[in-house]
């Protein structure tokens, strides 16, 4: 579904990413881990399109969405994305921030957004929240609420980036019990987590990224497990 082809990008003279590989299948889960600075946050950005590349291709369901001719808008309404931080709008209620996208961008009738906006909220049993300000809201609840908003219409791919690691622990595992049911239910899904123990159960494949290219890939239980690089060894080794 995503294919990423010798993807480049550099900061002046720091060569973040040297050329990435990099696919994910329909209704694949896929973890990127790599230290702080090693270019996850980066390569996620370059596939919705905020991030510029040097060099490189990226093809979504086998359009070219690096051409510089793409229409940008139109690549971002095919993908959802989540970040670490400040995902809400904090002067629209809940229902508004969930549902202010699709009215927007994908042009659905408030009717319609209302009531998946109200179906999504109270599959993650924050219904009762609807009419209120995100402050109200615990930051577990609130990535909950950023997640649903970016499923509401479907896209095609699900980005999220460190999505649990601003929360406080005990928020943690409301959140990835809901990424977790988004996978169970066939959500395309690339991923940028510190949590290994999240990767391992959540991801069907784990990359690891190291020195601006792809070092390893494999199944999660695999490279988490029993990593062939040295290179994978030693990050896992220094989080343990
Ligand atoms: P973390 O695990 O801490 O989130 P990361 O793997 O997501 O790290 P990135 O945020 O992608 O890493 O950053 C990769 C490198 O690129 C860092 O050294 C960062 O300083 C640099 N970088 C990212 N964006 C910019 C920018 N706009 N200007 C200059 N340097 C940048
Ligand atoms: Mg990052």
């Amino acid at each position: 579904l995503l294919e990423l082809r010798g993807i480049r990008r550099s900061f002046g003279d720091h060569h973040v990413l040297r050329g990435v590989d990099l696919d994910v299948d329909a209704h694949e889960v896929v973890a990127l881990i790599g230290a702080s600075g090693s270019g996850k946050s980066t390569l996620l950005r370059t596939v919705n399109l905020l991030e510029p590349i040097d060099d490189g291709i990226i093809r979504l369901a086998g359009d070219d969405i690096s051409d510089p001719r793409v229409d940008a808008d139109g690549v971002r309404a095919r993908i959802g994305a989540v970040f670490q931080h400040y995902n809400l709008f904090p002067h629209l209620r809940v229902l508004e921030n969930v549902t202010l996208a699709a009215r927007l961008v994908h042009r659905m009738p408030r009717a319609e957004a209302d009531r998946r906006g109200r179906e999504l909220l109270a599959s993650i049993g924050l219904d009762g929240f609807a009419g209120a300000y995100p402050d109200r809201l615990s930051g577990g609840q609130q990535q909950r609420v950023a997640i649903v908003r970016a499923i509401l219409t479907d896209p095609q791919l699900l980005l999220l980036d460190e999505v649990t690691s601003a929360l406080d622990p005990e928020l943690v595992g409301e959140v990835l019990a809901l990424v977790r049911a988004l996978a169970d239910g066939g959500t395309t899904i690339l991923m940028a987590t510190h949590e290994m123990a999240f990767a391992r159960e959540v991801a069907d494949r784990v990359v690891f990224l190291d020195g601006g290219v792809v070092v390893e890939e494999g199944p999660a239980a695999q490279v988490l497990a029993d990593p062939q690089e040295p290179r994978t060894r030693e990050f896992l080794s220094r989080l343990l």
